[in-house]
């Protein structure tokens, strides 16, 4: 597709720094951006501003004030944050914590058109990286989302945040991280453009890379593989997002979680948990509507990479068990919405099928009307570690 119409690129950020204990040594660079910064951060973050962001802010003699996204990144949360910014007379956004203090200290930036550093506490998301924030309700129900003009201007990714962070945030991280591959892969495998071949092939390797790596950086917290898992959930899947853009983001996998956000009893989950077993219910639509049994030995695959690190595959295991119908059916159709990435989809999908999908994700696979066993789940998953998807030769 040629277009004459004005097209943004938001690659990157325009700094990033990284290591261990970096935190205490970016004073400089965001007194650089500003002296008077707001610092948007949620209730598990708060003390982490108080007593490793605020004295590291005071030694640059920046003037600091504190706001709570609290309860979510939502219009009024962000009302409140723009008077912040006002009555502070802020220079500088600086967002401390997970995706939705990132997402709100970027977007209230956007809104308040200041420069905005992110310090991600954990590696459950790419929020730090990109330039899209989402919007929730008070009571955390997905509404939109809002592509940024730029990616921050600085990032600043340390550690030993990230290790003192609770390792289930990692392991959504890591669900996160890989839905770029099977997401970018539908919406955009065919494209023709460079950089969206680009992002795709970026998206196959980060999935191998998590698929070898994930469950020794699990073992051992702060180590070599760790350290690069963290880097692929935090920055490499936020390039894939910058160099795709809006056309290699997301598909069925990220439109299921923003149906189940609609389910209170899904709110304990992480963004990163949904998603994963958005995967699995995207997979189960291409093997139920469209007959792929790539799709069928994909989803075999990841249901024993999430039996080893821990990510849920069915309703029970993302804490609805005692689910109704009626909440099931809801979600469908708030994934089903006419404006839902899930129709990027090269079929037509509806909310029944979207309900036979969520209830079967564990679903044995079948092949050549053989089921497979064991021993060619252990050839299929060797198979795909180092290759593309070309498994289909393997079975
Ligand atoms: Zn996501």
């Amino acid at each position: 597709m040629t277009t004459n119409a004005l097209s943004f690129l938001a690659v990157a950020p325009a700094q990033v720094i990284r290591g261990w204990g970096v935190i205490t040594k970016a004073g400089d660079a965001i007194a650089r951006l500003g002296t008077h910064p707001v610092i948007v951060s949620g209730k598990h973050t708060g003390a982490i501003v108080e007593t490793v962001i605020r004295p590291m802010l005071a030694a640059q003699a920046c003037q600091v004030a504190p706001v709570s996204y609290s309860p979510d990144c939502s219009e009024a949360s962000l009302a409140k944050m723009r008077q912040a910014v006002a009555q502070h007379q802020a220079d500088v956004i600086i967002g401390v914590g997970g995706g939705k203090a990132l997402d709100a200290a970027k977007l209230l930036a956007h809104q308040t058109q200041l420069p905005v550093v992110t310090v991600p506490t954990s590696g459950a998301t790419c929020a730090a990286w990109t330039a899209l924030s989402n919007v929730y309700s008070q009571r955390g129900a997905f509404l939109y989302d809002v592509p940024l003009a730029h990616c921050p201007e600085l990032l600043v990714l340390d550690y030993e945040l990230v290790r003192s962070a609770p390792q289930r945030t990692l392991v959504a991280g890591i669900g996160d991280a890989i839905a770029k591959w099977y997401e970018a892969s539908v919406s955009s495998g065919h494209s023709q453009q460079t950089l969206i071949i680009g992002a795709v092939q970026q998206a196959r390797i980060l999935r191998d890379i998590l698929l070898q790596k994930s469950v020794e950086a699990l073992q051992e917290p702060g180590g070599a593989a760790w350290q690069e898992v963290v880097d692929a959930t935090v920055l490499m899947a936020g390039v894939i997002g910058g160099l795709g853009g809006a056309q290699c983001r997301t598909v069925a996998a990220h439109a299921i979680h923003n149906g189940l956000t609609h389910i209170p009893a899904c709110h304990g989950t992480l963004h990163g948990e949904k998603v994963a077993y958005g995967i699995l219910v995207q997979l189960r639509l291409e093997e139920m509507l469209q007959g792929s049994q790539l799709a069928a030995t994909a989803r075999h695959q990841l249901l024993q990479f999430y039996d080893a690190i821990g990510l849920p595959k069915d309703l029970a295991s993302l804490g609805l068990a005692n689910v109704t119908l009626a909440e099931l059916q809801h979600a469908a159709e708030v994934a089903c919405n006419p404006r839902s990435d899930i129709h990027h989809l090269p079929f037509r999908v509806e909310p029944t099928h979207v309900l036979a999908a969520m209830v079967s994700t564990t679903a044995p696979v079948w092949s050549d009307d053989k089921k497979l066993d064991s021993g060619d789940a252990n050839r299929l998953s060797v198979a795909t570690q180092s290759t593309n998807l070309t498994i289909n030769d393997e079975v």
